[in-house]
């Protein structure tokens, strides 16, 4: 028995010009993030990007230094822990020891002096969720990590909140369970309706559940999109290096004619990306860019005599690794500088290292940057 979707509005969060300073560091600045009801959301980005300070702030731990947390229109900030129809699954599942499973669920209900019928079948459903009804009477000892993380996640659900927060809340399992728990995680925020914030450094986990990503560097949102959206047209290159790999090469602005560009690298390449733009800023002669091309849209071919042609670089193999579905080759283009290419294994060859080859690609696919990141 699965409780109907909540109606369309109760989990839509409204943050605006959030701001959180501890002392002198500023962990979120100046922070504007719209979250539909019955999204999934995550939060992604590097260790220390502000992403748990957010999170905290939406569960009531952290009060904001600056700005407003609105619940379907009600303002959070300032409203107890408790009282917000809001949950947390922490990384650490901290299930209590000595309580089974049940006492585990049903500990926040009693707390709140819920009647016992009532905390009875709010277990029991709060269970079926989490398919883990025959699990009733163990103890925490008793069950797998897997296990207990889908304990956590029932006694968050068994508040019936209108948002749960999850805080790197597969960190612990092995990768092979949290694949599947991703997919069950995914099946289950989808069936229930209810928003889901979910705090992760790990992108692939991002790109696997989310409806919508938002990409944090620094206290600040970086870009807000879909797992496709942010692969196929990071908006800066923190996200291009942040979301899958990504290959960066320094150059400068030589030729704009007719719309056409020509860049020149350090080691003489031209290369002719497809558009006269850096994130959207039409590019000036002499710019300073970044070039950046992923791993899977270049190709490699033998090294021979013929003029360099646009969008290729001579390269040195250093090392080849089959990666199952690809074969990641690692080249030096020199001055040191490695770039990755990868193969799909029914196309790649094979190549030995030291082998000199040339790398190339669609002008299409490389993207320029101006910025700093
Ligand atoms: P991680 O993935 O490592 O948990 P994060 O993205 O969740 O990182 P936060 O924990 O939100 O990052 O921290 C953001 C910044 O705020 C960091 O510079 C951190 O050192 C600082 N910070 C967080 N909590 C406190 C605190 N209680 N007192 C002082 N500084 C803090």
């Amino acid at each position: 028995t699965i409780t109907a979707a909540a109606p369309a509005t109760t989990g839509e969060l409204s943050i605006r010009s959030l701001r959180k300073d501890f002392g002198a560091v500023t962990a979120i600045k100046d922070l504007d993030l719209e979250i539909k009801a019955g999204e999934f959301i995550s939060l992604l980005g590097p260790s220390g990007c502000g992403k748990t300070t957010l999170l905290r702030m939406i569960a009531g731990f952290e009060a904001p230094t600056e700005g407003s947390i609105e619940l379907a229109g009600v303002d959070l900030v300032g409203m107890p822990v408790h009282k917000r129809p809001v949950n947390t699954v922490f990384q650490a599942y901290a299930l209590f020891p000595h309580m089974n499973v049940t006492e585990n669920i049903a500990y926040g209900l009693k707390q709140s002096k819920t009647p016992k019928k009532e905390i009875g079948e709010r277990v029991h459903e709060a269970l079926s969720m989490v398919r883990m009804l025959e699990f009733a009477d163990r103890s925490p000892a008793q069950l797998s990590g897997g296990q207990q993380q889908r304990i956590a996640l029932a006694r968050a659900l068994v508040n019936r909140p209108d948002v749960l927060l999850l805080d790197e809340p597969m960190s612990a399992l092995d990768r092979k369970l949290r694949e599947e728990m991703q997919v069950e995680l995914k099946l289950l925020q989808k069936r229930l309706g209810i928003t889901f914030v979910f705090v992760t450094h790990d992108q692939e986990e991002a790109l696997a559940m989310s409806d919508r990503i938002v990409v944090m560097y620094d206290g600040k949102i970086q870009q807000i999109g879909s797992a496709q959206e942010v692969y196929t047209s990071p908006a800066n290159s923190f996200v291009g290096g942040f979301i899958g790999k990504q290959n960066f090469v320094d150059a400068t602005v030589e030729s704009l004619k007719d719309g056409a560009v020509g860049l020149r690298s350090v080691n003489q390449t031209l290369i002719h990306p497809a558009g006269g733009e850096a994130n959207g800023i039409p590019l000036v002669l002499g710019q300073q860019v970044q070039v950046a091309i992923r791993p899977e849209s270049m190709r490699l071919r033998l090294a021979d005599e013929s003029a360099q042609a646009p969008n290729s670089v001579p390269g040195r193999i250093a090392s080849v690794s089959f990666l199952g579905d690809t074969v990641q080759y690692v080249l030096l283009i020199g001055a040191g500088k490695e770039i990755i290419v990868r193969i799909p294994q029914a196309q790649a060859v094979q190549l030995p290292t030291d082998q000199d080859v040339i790398i190339e690609w669609d002008g299409a696919a490389a993207k320029v940057y101006a910025d700093e990141s």
